[in-house]
């Protein structure tokens, strides 16, 4: 068996730091987020964020009795002794490899901090000094996702004028890219579990789709997501019925685990097609990016096996000139983490903020000023990725039950 444990027994004094304790927080966002700290004897402490989700905390919680003890500047090999170690476990993809993003991630925030350097810098550099943020939005009071199931408002929050008016509200926020939710109720009839839509459903969505690209015009980025829900017949029918109207993309019109099919979409239409957000490390990717499945490629780096497990992927991606749009549902402490990510590849495009309606998010770091301004986060020059939690934010919206830092 390899052994990715510490070898490595030849470092220069200072640079000779141990693990000393590893501790989670979920807080009650719109979503669960999962924070992880990596504290270390040099008195640096790393922060990082994994994707939501049951068992997380537990899974980090269980890294503990091998991660102690070892060098945080290591973290490529450390995100490989995380998969190998828990791999009889749990297996090497899945929620062993989101628990291991959010701790890779403090990795990085920690060497970072001991090397005095911000992480763009020690992925390689820097392409942009801005990010580009996309902002999630919801028609209406739209569906809210509560338990992992969906939702649905009534009918009148899937109006076109309310797709339009709450797009009109953000672009005048300063946003230069937008993306709703384009999966309905109506999708389930007649039938909920066939994926196919009628005529009445691809109608309704195209309406939705021209009155919001009619209010916010054709300057402004606009994608669509549907959620894995329907069949291949029905996912070419609704892209090329929308190609008119010239989307950034649309997202995830079928279920993820079949490639032929996603790539067989894919190649009909000429409205670009997204998806990537719940495949895990490079090797669920890859396919998609060497047979050209996709045109823009939507890893969550929280998810998907952390920051270098996600630079594997751009590479991919930029070998087969196909840009990169990071998912990203976390609180500031991920998106900071994405925003480092943005930076230092070429091929990215924009990232996602899906977060609006949390009206602390900002809070929960400590600065005076947003991080989103104008739709772009300057990238950070401050060690690590450049932000601390608010403890008492972090506290006042723990989830009931479990553990505070
Ligand atoms: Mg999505």
């Amino acid at each position: 068996m390899k052994d990715f444990s510490n070898q490595i027994a030849n470092r220069e004094p200072s640079r000779d730091v141990e693990i000393t304790d590893i501790n989670t927080c979920v807080v009650e966002g719109n979503f669960e987020w999962n924070l992880i700290t990596v504290e270390t004897d040099a008195g640096v402490t790393g922060i990082g964020e994994s994707y939501r989700g049951g068992g997380v905390p537990e899974l980090v919680e269980y890294t503990k009795r091998f991660l102690i003890g070892e060098n945080p500047l290591d973290v490529q090999r450390l995100f490989r002794r995380i998969v190998q170690e828990m791999s009889g476990h749990g297996g090497t993809t899945g929620k062993v490899v989101t628990a291991a993003s959010g701790i890779e991630i403090a990795l990085w925030d920690a060497a970072g901090k001991l090397l005095d350097l911000p992480v763009y810098q020690l992925l390689g550099g820097k392409f942009r000094d801005e990010v580009r943020i996309y902002c999630d939005c919801h028609a209406g009071e739209a569906y809210a996702v509560d338990d992992g199931y969906t939702e649905y408002a009534d009918a009148e929050a899937y109006s076109p004028e309310a797709y339009a008016a709450e797009a009109r509200r953000v672009v005048d926020m300063g946003f230069t890219a937008l993306k709703f939710d384009l999966d309905l109720e109506a999708d389930n009839d007649p039938d909920p579990f066939n994926g196919r839509l009628t005529n009445g459903a691809i109608e309704h969505k195209r309406e939705i789709v021209a009155a919001v690209r009619e209010e916010i015009g054709s300057e402004i980025d606009l994608a669509f997501d549907c959620h894995w829900d329907y069949s291949v017949e029905s996912a070419k029918r609704l892209a090329c019925e929308l190609e008119e109207f010239d989307l950034m993309w649309l997202e995830d019109l079928i279920p993820p685990e079949n490639m032929n099919a996603q790539k067989e979409v894919t190649k009909a239409t000429r409205t670009p097609i997204a998806t990537g957000e719940n495949r895990f490390r490079v090797h669920e990717l890859s396919d998609l990016l060497y047979d050209h499945g996709v045109d823009i490629v939507t890893p969550d780096p929280t998810t998907v096996g952390g920051l270098g497990e996600t630079m594997r992927i751009a590479d991919r991606a930029e070998e087969n000139y196909i840009p990169i749009s990071p998912h990203n549902v976390c609180s500031p402490i991920g998106t900071m983490a994405c925003v480092h990510l943005g930076a230092a590849i070429p091929n990215f495009d924009v990232l996602e903020y899906h977060a609006l309606e949390v009206d602390w998010w900002d809070d929960l770091v400590e600065r005076d000023e947003p991080l989103i301004r104008d739709g772009y986060v300057e990238v950070p020059e401050a060690p690590g990725i450049g932000v601390e939690l608010d403890e008492r934010v972090v506290e006042a919206h723990r989830l009931e039950g479990t553990a505070g830092f």
